[in-house]
């Protein structure tokens, strides 16, 4: 059993690739993105509270996504959890080493998916353009605009994890304009040292 970060820019494939890791590992993915997702779907107070921010593209509060993250951590999971867009400022990483450490489990990589910015605004529109021709919801973030926004957020608050895993020697970096399958596969030996 391993707990993994996928770590990258929006549009890097950390979800996909964290449901593959699901279907084939019996992992479980957190991903914060996802649950704020839900909340405001489904309209509780919370979900009220983020979804102005989270259509400019900003982030929210680390009050509220570490709290989402802790009571998914208390579920538990036997296969690990892959953790998908937490953490994302260096506030929230040092709470998740806590809550980790608090619990006895440990991190045992961090996979940073390194990306083309270039490429990345081409996956954003072409994932909004695909869930529109499946009849799907199209997140309202996935344009070009707040893209931009989610990218520079990505640098300013999230790009510094980079040296903070580095440092802690749990970062592993892995070509993610590789297709999907490859992607899949090198993770799939990163994850089969542990
Ligand atoms: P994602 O699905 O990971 O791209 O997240 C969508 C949006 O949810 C982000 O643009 C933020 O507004 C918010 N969000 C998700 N995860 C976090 C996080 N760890 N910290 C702050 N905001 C987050």
């Amino acid at each position: 059993m391993a707990n993994v970060i996928l770590l990258g820019p929006p549009g890097a494939g950390k979800g996909t690739q964290a449901k593959r890791l699901e279907e084939t590992r019996g992992m479980v993915q957190l991903s914060t993105g996802d649950m704020l997702r839900a909340a405001r779907t489904s309209g509780t107070e919370l979900g009220r509270r983020v979804a102005a921010v989270m259509e400019r593209g900003q982030l929210v509060t680390d009050e509220i996504v570490i709290g989402l993250i802790e009571e998914r951590l208390d579920l538990g999971c036997p296969g690990g959890f892959i953790f998908d867009g937490f953490p994302r400022t260096l506030r929230q990483a040092d709470a998740l080493g806590a809550l980790l450490v608090r619990r006895g489990k440990q991190l045992d990589a961090v996979i940073e998916l390194v990306v083309d910015d270039e490429a990345l605004v081409g996956r954003i529109v072409k994932r909004a353009d695909e869930a529109r021709a499946a009849g799907q919801p199209v997140r309202k973030d996935d344009t070009p605009e707040v893209f931009e926004v989610r990218l520079r957020e990505y640098y300013k608050n999230t790009a510094p994890l980079v040296g903070y895993y580095w440092a802690k020697g749990d970062l592993v970096q892995l070509d993610g304009m590789a297709d999907m399958p490859t992607v899949a596969k090198d993770i799939a030996k990163v994850l089969d040292k542990h």
